[in-house]
C-alpha cells in the first residue's frame, strides 16, 4: 500500500515550528518510514503534489495575499489540513499588529526603524503581495487539526504525525495540549 503523503509550507511565522519540528530528531526516521514527505520549505520541493496529498501542514497566520493563496493551495491539495502553532491556530505574534492601522505598521516597519536610512520608502509594486489584517489559518479556510505552541513540542510534533501517517485523527489534549 502507498504510503500517504505529507507537505508542508509556512506564511506569516517564524519557521520555529519547523525548527521544532525537526527537533524530533532521529524519529524523523520513524516518520520518514510511515509516509512519504513531499514539499516542505526545509526540502527542495516547494508546492505540494498537484495531484494531491493526504495531510497539509500550515504553519504561520495569514497576513498577505501571497500567504492567502499559500493555503488556499494547500487546502485544495491535501485531504486533512493542520494548523500548526500559534500562528496558524490563532494569529499568534503577528497579529499583534492587528493592534495598529496597516499604514501606521509599514511607516514603522520600512521608514522609522533605527537601521532604516532616510531613503527609506515602503514597498509599491503592484507584483508584491498585498498585506492585509493578520489572520489564524481557519479564517481563510477549513483547518481540520490544531496543534498550539509557540512553537509545539516536538513531543507533541511526533506524535500528531504519527497518528495522522497511521490515519488517524490525532486528539490532543490534558497534556498534550500546550498554550505555550
Ligand atoms: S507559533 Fe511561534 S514558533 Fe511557530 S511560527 Fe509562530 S512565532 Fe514562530
Amino acid at each position: 500500500m502507498a504510503k500517504p503523503k505529507i507537505a508542508s509550507d509556512w506564511m506569516a511565522g517564524c519557521a520555529g515550528c519547523h525548527m521544532s519540528l525537526l527537533d524530533i530528531d532521529e524519529r524523523i526516521l520513524q516518520i520518514a518510514e510511515l509516509v512519504d514527505i513531499r514539499a516542505t520549505p526545509i526540502t527542495d520541493l516547494k508546492e505540494p503534489d498537484e495531484s494531491g496529498v493526504d495531510v497539509g501542514i500550515l504553519e504561520g497566520g495569514i497576513n498577505n495575499t501571497a500567504n492567502e493563496e499559500v493555503a488556499h493551495k494547500m487546502r485544495k491539495r491535501c485531504k486533512i489540513l493542520v494548523a500548526l502553532g500559534d500562528c496558524a491556530v490563532f494569529g499568534g505574534v503577528p497579529a499583534m499588529r492587528n493592534f495598529f492601522k496597516l499604514d501606521e505598521v509599514l511607516k514603522r516597519a520600512y521608514i522609522e526603524t533605527e537601521s532604516t536610512d532616510e531613503e527609506g520608502k515602503i514597498p509599491d509594486d503592484p507584483e508584491l503581495a498585498k498585506m492585509t489584517k493578520v489572520r489564524a489559518v481557519h479564517e481563510v479556510v477549513p483547518v481540520d487539526v490544531f496543534v498550539p505552541g509557540c512553537p509545539p513540542d516536538p513531543d507533541v510534533i511526533f506524535y500528531v504525525l504519527s497518528e495522522l501517517a497511521q490515519g488517524r485523527i490525532p486528539e490532543l489534549k490534558d497534556e498534550k495540549l500546550h498554550w505555550h
